[in-house]
């Protein structure tokens, strides 16, 4: 994948070390980026310090004015965004386009709603302190460092890019190393929108130049990618006491209660499990279904499943594993299910490739098996009956992940999305939480921690910024050595008639 020449052979200057973007259907060269080093990083951090501060003078207005033209770029040009994101994982130009729409909603989101959600706001100065006038607001971080991964390479890290930007951050991207062209696109489009400076950069390259990322000195790194590289974030990140967004992988279960609407759950499990080959961090893996409807749901499942292809020609549904050390955790979790007792009623030990996954479909495999345990990231589903409702959450909550998950029901759908142990959940539908801009989106346990989208994505990229102004000279002045005991005395009585009474 890397291509190095350590000096020209014109020149004797040492040259920059390369590498090449690949299409993983064929293996074809769609690019090819530097890998850049941690000075670069560390340079492109500086310049960023100083385009934020500019970026962050222009006001929530003027930024809302930039961010809505880049939408307007983002939107004309999504073809050929599309396109590219095809070229670089393979997904279907459909998948691709979906998530870029997605993006575009989220971009004039967080442009809109910035001001009202960071702006300043008035506060209670309570009883003791009546005569100050208490505000809070937002302020920016100044750079937001963001890593993504490549499963969405569009949407999953402008969750990030347009909230810190919204927010009035420069930020400093990198990209996966297996969609360095998308990230590249997206900064060259956000600098024609705003030429004046650096306020959008990327950096591309693999592991290291994340890492430098995490020890410049920015004022939070957003990462995306799997628990285990959170992991290391985070340990790079401790360094400098640099605050961390982890946004990692998931093992969603969909629960189906024996009032669903069975035919748009098994819809919604095909769909949820096997689009973007499985390749989606909030994506079905396990589904959990009562036992009155669980016949009739199989059915429909393994029909619907039956009728998914991976291919790279226009009429498969799914494209090929981007990554191809995936492949082997995938094979490794079907042979695992189907050597413990686990049936494939679709696909199943012949499904992996060597660059297609055929859609999976696992009966009957222990619920301490690879297979339901740890993320697979492939076209599979494990489906298993349950007596009641209650075994299903047990069971669906039994994972260190906790990102998204899917309810089907009609009287329990509210209560059960409750009870289960995520950072989202949908009910009757799946994955929607993703695309309605206002929800937060993120996971708890190994599925990470902090929050990106809607206000509360927003807010992940400020600091809130207390003032307290006094507006009158209070009767009972507290903050002097002036103080008297009769003061003392007075604020203790008022103190005992606020809080003191016996109930
Ligand atoms: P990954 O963890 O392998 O890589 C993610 C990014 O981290 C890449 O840009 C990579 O170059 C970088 N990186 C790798 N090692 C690093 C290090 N030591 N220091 C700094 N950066 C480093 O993940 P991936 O394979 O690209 O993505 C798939 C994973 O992402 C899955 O687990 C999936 O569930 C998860 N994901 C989560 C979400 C979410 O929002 N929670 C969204 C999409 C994907």
């Amino acid at each position: 994948m890397t291509t190095v020449q350590a000096e020209s052979a014109t020149t004797g200057e040492p040259v920059r070390e390369t590498f090449d973007s690949l299409d993983p259907a064929t293996d074809e060269v769609i690019g090819t980026y530097p890998i850049h080093t941690a000075e670069d990083v560390a340079a492109a951090v500086e310049r960023a310090r100083v385009a934020a501060d500019w970026w962050a003078g222009l006001g929530f207005a003027g930024r809302a004015e930039r961010l809505n033209r880049w939408k307007g770029v983002l939107t004309r040009r999504a073809a050929q965004l599309a396109e590219l994101v095809h070229a670089e994982t393979g997904k279907p130009h459909g998948d691709a386009m979906l998530e870029i729409v997605l993006a575009i909603d989220h971009t004039a989101w967080a442009a809109k709603h910035a001001p009202k959600v960071l702006g300043p706001k008035r506060r209670s100065a309570g009883m003791l302190m009546a005569n100050q006038s208490a505000t809070v607001e937002w302020q920016p971080l100044g750079v937001v460092g963001v890593i993504g991964p490549w499963n969405y390479p569009v949407f999953t890290p402008m969750g990030s890019i347009v909230y810190a930007l919204a927010a009035g951050n420069a930020v400093v991207f990198k990209p996966s190393e297996y969609t360095p062209g998308v990230g590249r696109w997206l900064a060259d489009t956000f600098a024609d929108v705003v030429p004046e400076h650096p306020v959008f950069q990327v950096v591309t390259g693999f592991g290291e130049t994340g890492a430098a990322l995490c020890r410049a000195g920015v004022g939070k790194l957003a990462f995306t990618g799997s628990p285990g590289t959170g992991k290391k974030i985070m340990a790079a990140c401790a360094e400098t006491l640099t605050p961390v967004l982890i946004e990692a992988g998931g093992k969603d279960a969909l629960l189906v209660d024996a009032d669903a609407d069975v035919a748009a759950a098994a819809d919604a499990a095909v769909w949820g499990g096997m689009s973007n080959a499985g390749q989606t961090c909030t994506g079905v893996e396990r589904v959990y279904v009562h036992e009155k409807v669980y016949d009739d749901f199989l059915s429909r499942v393994v029909d619907l499943a039956g009728k998914v292809r991976a291919g790279s020609d226009p009429e498969a549904q799914i494209g090929p594993i981007t990554m191809p050390g995936q492949l082997e955790i995938i094979r490794r979790h079907i042979a695992d299910a189907l050597a413990r007792g686990g049936r494939a009623l679709v696909g199943g030990a012949d499904a992996v490739g060597e660059r297609f996954v055929q859609p999976t479909v696992l009966v009957d495999v222990p619920e301490d098996s690879a297979a339901v345990r740890e993320e697979t990231f492939g076209p599979t589903l494990t489906v298993a009956k349950v007596r009641d409702m209650d075994e299903a959450v047990d069971k669906a909550n039994a994972t260190r992940y906790g990102l998204g998950a899917t309810v089907f029901a009609k009287a329990r759908g509210m209560e059960l999305a409750r009870r289960l142990r995520s950072g989202m959940t949908a009910v009757n539908g799946v994955i929607s939480f993703a695309g309605i801009p206002a929800l937060p989106f993120g996971g708890i346990g190994e599925s990470g921690f902090g929050r990106i989208h809607g206000p509360e994505g927003l807010k992940e990229f400020a600091r809130p910024k207390a003032i307290a102004r006094q507006r009158f000279r209070a009767p009972l002045n507290l903050t002097t050595f002036a103080r008297t005991a009769k003061t003392d005395a007075t604020v203790a009585k008022v103190i005992t008639l606020l809080h003191g009474r016996r109930r």
